[in-house]
């Protein structure tokens, strides 16, 4: 898969299998939560976060865009700040906005022991990708919003971008996943 964004913290190693069956366990425990259905195509990031901090799963914070030194959003433990355009963009559903939410919902889930640092601000350091907490983060965002199960044969990038609202830049990463996925199931 091409990785554009730049690299983050280096954090203990994960495997893109690792990091979808994290978020999948995530997803059942939030559905046993009725937080949010397993099978729910059109996740609502905004609403996801808001009733994990209900459940004290999470705390969450918006904050005026000044606030973040330029970033969209970040996450320390299981706080997530998430600066007021970005919440609102998600609120209406504008796919790049999900994305930053499960991005930082990916940071709670798996670094939120790691090291009491933000993640969000990018730090240009030599380590593998596997050990990186952005791109570690992205995978999971991309996989806790489109669930290996819930995509089928027939799967395409354009199908991923209609059903389940990423973009289609974010689509077609999921759809190279995916053929992975797909391989090491059979
Ligand atoms: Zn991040």
């Amino acid at each position: 898969m091409t990785y554009k964004r730049k690299l983050g913290f280096e954090v203990p190693p994960l495997s893109q299998k690792d990091i979808a069956n994290k978020s999948l366990n995530l997803r059942k425990s939030l559905d046993e939560h009725a937080i949010l259905s397993f099978s729910e195509k059109r996740v609502e990031m905004a609403r996801v976060l808001e009733r994990m901090e209900h459940h004290e799963l999470i705390t969450m914070q918006i904050v005026p865009n000044s606030i973040l030194s330029g970033v969209e959003a970040d996450c320390r433990g299981t706080h997530i700040r998430i600066s007021e355009s970005v919440y609102d963009n998600a609120v209406t559903g504008c796919p790049r906005s999900q994305f930053t939410l499960a991005h930082e919902l990916g940071h709670a889930a798996l670094h939120c022991s790691v090291e009491p640092v933000s993640f969000g601000f990018n730090r240009n350091t030599s380590h593998a990708i596997y050990r990186d907490s952005e791109w570690q983060a992205d995978s999971f965002a991309s996989c806790f919003i489109v669930p290996f199960t819930l995509l089928g044969k027939d799967t395409t990038a354009a199908r991923i971008q209609s059903e389940f609202g990423l973009s289609m830049t974010a689509s077609i990463l999921r759809m190279k996943m995916y053929k992975l996925e797909r391989q090491r199931a059979i």
